[in-house]
């Protein structure tokens, strides 16, 4: 079987740092904040090059909480696109905004601000970066369109730790970034966990105070918050990932462009992933398109391959948002939505397993 997810073989890569991390954590009994927090914080913020990072419950939370952070009048429209999980529109409304769902382009299937700019009103106040599968957002033209016409952005970096636009690590472009430690995505926890991410330093002491009670010390609140911290062992247990990370990256890198080079004579059946020349993918997802999808993926099911769909449901049209009646500001999304495969990408797949994921793509296709 050729897993498109192994948590096991990882864990076993990295058994005796994790195993100590972890006990070192619980014999300090230093279960909330504490160092391992704020030296997970420190390391992640210098590893993205950025000013200030908080840890807290999970990437949905750091996504609501850095909207919270930015008080935006209420019922504020938030542009976001339509090809992405659900938290990335979750956090609209669970902060008292409005969703507004724009479309995504065809290549790089990341938001196309054509269709933003469609959707602008006098209401409008932010726009969700949702760095899809870990390809990096056209971010110069964003905080461009972001000027001129005052807008917020939020970058949502929790499928895109580690990726960069000309060496410039993502989640240091917009006013505040959301990442998610997810089991699953390039750097993850071993339970939930996220963190915020921003060089403003009244953003960065709000939201740690939203995510800690509304208090900078013990007792003293200054605000009403909420609870979502990151718990200090799963710092800890990042702390070690984080540095593999890079390895991880460049293996998945190396991977894609061993897919690309087999497909690319097949580029009539299969779009390949698509990066703007400069940036460099974080590849969390290698995902393609066809019309033949469906079949594609039974025909790999049977050859012992697993694969994901990354969105079967475009956001609009699921059943949480068709009260919006949104359908018709997203038609490429909702059409690439029948269309999209991720094949198996990872350090846990060996040379023999991706020349054996490219084969019997290959396969399916000369049949
Ligand atoms: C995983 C994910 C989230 C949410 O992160 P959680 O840690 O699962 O809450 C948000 N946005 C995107 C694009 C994601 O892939």
């Amino acid at each position: 079987m050729i897993k498109f997810l192994d948590l096991h073989h990882q864990y076993l890569s990295i058994k005796d740092e994790i195993d100590n991390a972890i006990r070192s954590n619980i014999e300090s009994s230093s279960f909330i904040g504490g160092d391992s927090l704020r030296n997970f914080e420190t390391e992640f913020a210098q590893y993205l090059q950025a000013n200030y990072c908080i840890g807290v419950g999970n990437g949905t939370d750091a996504l609501e909480i850095s909207i919270e952070a930015l008080n935006l009048p209420p019922q504020s429209e938030i542009l976001v696109p339509a090809n992405s999980f659900i938290a990335s529109a979750e956090a609209i409304t669970r902060t008292g905004n409005n969703v507004v769902f724009i479309d995504v382009d065809q290549n790089t299937r990341n938001l196309n601000l054509e269709s933003a700019k469609n959707k602008l009103t006098k209401y409008t106040r932010a726009l969700i970066a949702v760095h899809l599968y870990g390809n990096p957002c056209d971010m110069k033209e964003i905080m461009l369109f972001a000027k001129n016409n005052n807008l917020k952005i939020i970058e949502d970096c929790a499928q895109a730790h580690g990726g960069k636009i000309e060496n410039k690590s993502l989640g240091s472009f917009g006013d505040i970034a959301a990442f998610s430690f997810y089991p699953g995505k390039n750097l993850g926890a071993y339970g939930d966990g996220g963190a915020i991410v921003t060089n403003d330093k009244e953003l960065a002491k709000k939201a740690r105070m939203i995510s800690n009670h509304g208090r900078i010390e013990k007792y003293n609140h200054l605000m009403e918050g909420r609870n979502s911290r990151l718990d200090s062992i799963q710092a800890k247990i990042l702390s070690v990932k984080l540095k593999y990370l890079d390895s991880w990256i460049k293996r998945r890198n190396e991977i894609a462009s061993y897919y690309n080079s087999r497909f690319i004579e097949f580029t009539k059946s299969i779009k390949l992933p698509i990066t703007i020349s400069g940036n460099y993918h974080a590849y969390h997802l290698y995902v393609i398109q066809t019309n033949e999808r469906d079949s594609l993926r039974e025909y790999l099911t049977k050859s012992n391959i697993q694969t994901g769909i990354h969105y079967p449901i475009s956001l609009p049209k699921l059943d949480a948002y068709k009260y919006l009646k949104q359908e018709d500001n997203a038609p490429i999304s909702i059409n690439m939505s029948n269309k999209l495969i991720s094949l198996p990408i990872g350090e846990h797949l060996t040379n023999k397993e991706i020349e054996e994921v490219a084969d019997k793509v290959i396969e399916f296709f000369k049949n």
